[in-house]
């Protein structure tokens, strides 16, 4: 597909500008160049926001905030429904754009415009909901109950890897609860989030409410700091590293405002010695080579029984080798490429130190010279549960094979690291999978059977534990974030009594 072709019917034209707060402005900031990972080549340049810019889209935010408050929940959720049907226009264009952009295969592009649509469907159900529980009083003619308000205006910031999924998680939920939005993009995915600001744009011109879905793209100390420390923005939603969460959020409740923090992961399938090897073989290789290794949820640590561990490795091996490595664009590629050099550098980095703590690489393991872009092959690397090295996260296709001994031996081995995203069993015991999913299981926000790390549906609540910062957004009740609680309490007789039985004449 054409680069032109698709940035034009994304309604893409002219100087790319890099503010929305309401309409498109003039940004006067920095030139940021968006690249493509798999060719090195320059997609589009467009032009930063300035921190006053920041400023003027914030109050932007807070003023429409008033009017779309008012606006009842269900009509709110009509505009994310026409939202949802615009994105079902563009599915093809802008699939093309997150893969050109963040180097994701065309099927993956796919499926994260498919999520957008799926949670706009989703916030659609939900604008007829945000309810409520009733609780009984203890006093006589009383009635107590809780009620959700909308919040205020909400900023996102989001990862590459996940160039426009993650902001309609946040934005798509937030707006049926009666929220704007600010969004700060990841610098190295900006042309998907001005796509999607246009095709937000296009929905609500003349609605009176163009200031719901606003776009600040500019550097961490710009505009990151300036929206992270912003009293008027209650909630930050924040994708993205640890080191990224740990400086956003003490900042955020340092003011007192609601960090909702989407972290890196350390992710592990358990596999025992009564599992299906086939099936958990497939499941390891789309969970550790999808995305090329650079998913939050990616496979980053295969725990095999002792018994099985050699066939599991040979059969992991047999399959690396049809990997296929190349064009994120062509339909038969499987790999695409890493999102910059850095990353190259860092995956080599850290081979190497895997080396020096006893690893013994199986499989891949190198730099891919021969393309014009980042790529690298998938690697295996046997090494020991005891290696410092498995503690990190390593954002590249890398897979540490290790060793557990039994059941108990892989739950502790899966839960020994600082971070607590998601996790699977691979086992036909009913007993195996019930023991990792219970209490004394898997210390993870997404603990699956049979099925790999990565993948999740929008149904279910989704985030994690420890450093992957306790938030959860998308499904389930994850609404609740985006709005502020209120528990009423109404007397409706002519007495007043008081709780706890407290006489006070
Ligand atoms: P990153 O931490 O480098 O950047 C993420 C975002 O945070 C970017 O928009 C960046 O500009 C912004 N940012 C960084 N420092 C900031 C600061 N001090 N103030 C304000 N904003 C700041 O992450 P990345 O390389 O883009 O993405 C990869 C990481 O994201 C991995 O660790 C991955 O696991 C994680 N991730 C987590 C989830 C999840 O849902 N748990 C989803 C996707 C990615």
């Amino acid at each position: 597909m054409d680069t032109e072709k698709i940035v034009q019917r994304l309604g893409i034209t002219g100087p790319i500008q890099g503010v929305y707060a309401g309409g498109w402005q003039d940004a006067t900031g920095e030139e940021l160049t968006s690249v493509n990972p798999a060719t090195g080549e320059t997609i589009a340049t467009l032009t930063m926001a300035t921190r006053d810019q920041y400023d003027a889209v914030t109050r932007d935010a807070v003023e429409t905030f008033q009017e779309w408050r008012m606006l009842p929940a269900p009509k709110r959720g009509e505009y994310v429904r026409l939202i949802g049907n615009a994105l079902r226009d563009v599915k093809p264009e802008l699939s093309a754009l997150v893969t050109l952009e963040s180097g994701k295969i065309l099927a993956e592009g796919e499926g994260e415009v498919q999520e957008m649509i799926d949670i706009a469907d989703f916030a659609v159900g939900l604008s007829r909901q945000l309810y409520g529980l009733t609780m009984t009083s203890e006093r006589p003619r009383h009635r107590m109950y809780e009620q959700w308000h909308p919040l205020g205006p909400c900023g996102i910031i989001s990862a590459f890897n996940f160039p426009v999924a993650v902001w309609s998680w946040n934005a798509l939920i937030a707006a049926v609860c009666g929220d704007t939005n600010i969004w700060k993009p990841s610098l190295r995915t900006p042309l998907s989030a001005v796509a999607v600001t246009e095709i937000c744009h296009q929905v609500m011109a003349g609605s009176g409410f163009e200031g719901v879905f606003n776009l600040a793209i500019g550097t961490d100390d710009e505009v990151g700091s300036a929206m992270v420390n912003d009293t008027r923005v209650p909630l930050i939603s924040a994708t993205g590293s640890c080191n990224m969460g740990r400086i956003v959020g003490p900042a955020v409740l340092k003011r007192m405002g609601r960090p909702l923090l989407e972290l890196g992961g350390n992710n592990a399938i358990l596999v025992m010695d009564d599992a299906d090897l086939d099936l958990a073989t497939r499941g390891a290789t789309f969970a550790a080579v999808g995305t090329a290794g650079q998913r939050c949820t990616s496979l980053r640590r295969l725990l095999v029984h002792s018994d099985v561990i050699d066939e599991m490795t040979s059969r992991l091996i047999d399959v690396y080798k049809q990997v296929r490595i190349g064009d994120p664009l062509e339909r038969q590629t499987l790999m695409g490429p890493l999102i910059s050099s850095n990353a190259v550098d860092q995956m080599m980095t850290v081979l190497e130190i895997a080396q020096g703590q006893g690893g013994e690489v199986v499989y891949g393991g190198n730099r891919l010279d021969g393309f014009p872009g980042h790529f690298v092959e998938p690697t295996l690397v046997r090494i020991s549960k005891d290696a410092p090295i498995v503690q990190e996260e390593t954002f590249a296709p890398i897979l540490w094979v290790i060793e557990v001994d039994d059941l108990s031996d892989g739950i502790a081995v899966q839960n020994g690291v600082r971070q607590g995203l998601s996790s699977a069993i691979f086992t036909d015991s009913l007993s195996n999978a019930e023991t990792f999913l219970s209490h004394m299981g898997s210390d993870c926000g997404i603990a699956n059977v049979n099925i790999g790390t990565s993948g999740a549906e929008i149904g279910g609540a989704f985030g994690g534990e420890k450093e992957t910062g306790g938030g959860r957004e998308a499904g389930s009740d994850s609404w609740k974030s985006y709005m502020r609680r209120q528990t009423t309490t109404i007397n409706w007789g002519g007495d007043l009594p008081l709780a706890q039985g407290i006489e006070f004449v």
